[in-house]
């Protein structure tokens, strides 16, 4: 079956055009699917925009668009297994990890099923008895949906949710390296019932499909989760016809842990918040910032666990890592790492490509750390996405926020310590979308994500998830209407 969907229709690339999708774990094509080129994102757009242009889906009674998102929810859990098992053969992730995010999705088309019945519209008191003022909500149009490939099915998921609740239609876009969970997302999304026009898909490469998806007159709205470049670039060409844009783009993300934590607790959190999913998380917590006093003793207990992390095929049981999702990609960490050390960091583990036969024919790095690190380094200031924590240490809170602060990102950051007042000023002063105390990582639909500074604007999840795909609209009646007098003549 074709994977590119388009006004209800599943097909082939109009040109022909066909990609390898290679499982990371071995280098082996998992499939080739149908790569889209500029006409056919074209005819997405457009079919998008005549199915709401024509009312088929914005004027869904809300009642039968939230049904259809709990539909989704359940088609989603019907088939969990076989789409968690398509996404850890596309992105290395484990098994266990792989199910979290589709029950995390689940969850999201479910929390907007019964988001979208709150009722925003509200009316407002002029002083006059002679009008009648409302302010209500309607679906922005059109919105463009492009996801990375490190989360591709829950990415897609955060945005897709909230654009269909809200009435909108889309054309999703996943990552070129990781397509197969969103095809499968997309069936469920036809077998569901949505109108044929309200969701298309396009799999291509983003230098093809992209400029249509972000710069067409027809698009209102785009959706980005992505690397800075990209999403500066896709911002650049948006702007030519004042698209609505929301960026989530990368992190540099900070642990702050204080001397008086309970040493092996914090050595978890610091481990799990750098080194899931091999660091290919923007908010992994890839900077940590550490009171000078216990930071020799936090640093080489992180370092010995980091050297015992279970690297494998993310469908062995007892595995907890996997590969990288690409060669190139892996090239990018090494780079990084030699980076780090031509600039003064001392290594304390990892740094190399694993020993091991069976972790040889994928993309696979060592957990790695990196000690002796200032903030003016490259390697401190830079996302590398991969399974690198940089070390640096502090004396005093202030300088401890200073620290945590002094990064062109925003996206997420966390505080480790037993004063519940310290944890509670700390995160306050953060300048992060999100900020954890005692923990790190953890996220929730009813919550909004999303970064400060270079980390992006604009939220998903929680409420102003959806008011990001909801236009604002002021009505104003005149019951009486008469002569205005401004003008007499
Ligand atoms: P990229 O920015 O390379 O790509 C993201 C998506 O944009 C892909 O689908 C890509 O297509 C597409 N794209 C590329 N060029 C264009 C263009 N000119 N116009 C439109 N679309 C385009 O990011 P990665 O896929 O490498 O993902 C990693 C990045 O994502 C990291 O920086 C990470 O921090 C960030 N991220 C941010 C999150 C957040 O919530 N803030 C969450 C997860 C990741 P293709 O690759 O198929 O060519």
């Amino acid at each position: 079956m074709p994977e590119l969907f388009i006004d209800g229709t599943w097909r082939a690339a109009l040109a022909g055009g066909t990609r390898d999708v290679v499982n990371p774990y071995d280098g082996r094509v998992l499939r080739t699917v149908d790569e889209a080129a500029e006409a056919d994102a074209e005819a997405a757009v457009l079919a998008a925009r005549r199915c709401f242009d024509a009312g088929t889906w914005p004027a869904t009674p809300v009642a039968e668009r939230a049904a259809l998102l709990a539909r989704t929810a359940d088609l989603l859990q019907r088939d969990r297994e076989e789409i968690a098992r398509t996404e850890t053969q596309d992105t290395g992730k484990t098994l266990p990890e792989s199910r979290v995010d589709v029950d995390d999705v689940t969850a999201v088309f479910r929390y907007y099923a019964e988001q979208v019945l709150v009722d925003l519209d509200r009316t407002v008191d002029v002083g006059r008895d002679d009008v009648v003022s409302k302010v209500v909500h309607q679906p922005v149009g059109v919105c463009s949906l492009i996801a990375p490939w490190n989360y591709p099915l829950l990415q897609m998921c955060w945005k897709v949710a909230p654009a269909l609740a809200a009435g909108n239609t889309v054309v999703l876009k996943p990552s070129e390296v990781t397509p197969l969970s969103t095809v499968h997302l997309v069936r469920l999304l036809a077998e569901a019932g949505y109108p044929a026009g309200s969701v298309n898909l396009l799999l291509g490469g983003g230098g093809a499909v992209g400029p249509v998806l972000t710069g067409h007159p027809a698009v209102d709205l785009v959706s980005f989760t992505g690397g800075l470049d990209t999403g500066r670039a896709i911002i650049r060409t948006a702007a030519e016809t004042v698209k609505r844009t929301t960026v989530e783009l990368g992190g540099k993300n900070p642990q702050v842990v204080f001397a008086d934590v309970d040493l092996d607790t914090a050595v978890d959190v610091v481990l799990t918040g750098v080194f899931l999913h091999a660091g290919q998380v923007c908010s992994a917590g890839t900077r940590l910032i550490v009171e000078d006093s216990i930071a020799d003793a936090l640093v080489a207990g992180v370092a010995e666990r980091a050297g015992r992390i279970r690297l494998g095929n993310g469908f062995d049981e007892g595995v907890e890592s996997g590969p990288l999702v690409s060669a190139e990609h892996r090239d990018k960490v090494e780079a990084y790492v030699a980076l780090g050390l031509s600039e003064g960091a001392r290594l304390v583990t990892g740094g190399k490509r694993p020993d091991g036969d069976d972790l040889q024919r994928g993309f696979f790095y060592s957990p790695t750390v990196l000690d002796s690190c200032d903030r003016s380094m490259r390697i401190v200031q830079e996302e590398t996405f991969g399974p690198i924590l940089t070390v640096e240490r502090f004396t005093t809170e202030a300088e401890a926020v200073e620290l945590a602060n002094d990064t062109a990102y925003g996206l997420a950051g966390g505080v480790q310590t037993a004063d519940v007042e310290r944890g509670e000023r700390v995160a306050a002063a953060m300048r992060h979308g999100t900020v954890w105390i005692n923990d790190f990582g953890p996220y929730v639909p009813q919550a909004e994500w999303g970064g400060m500074g270079m980390s992006g604007n604009g939220r998903e999840l929680g409420p102003a998830g959806l008011h990001e795909y909801l236009e604002t609209k002021h009505v104003w009646r005149s019951t009486r209407p008469g002569p205005v007098g401004q003008f007499t003549g």
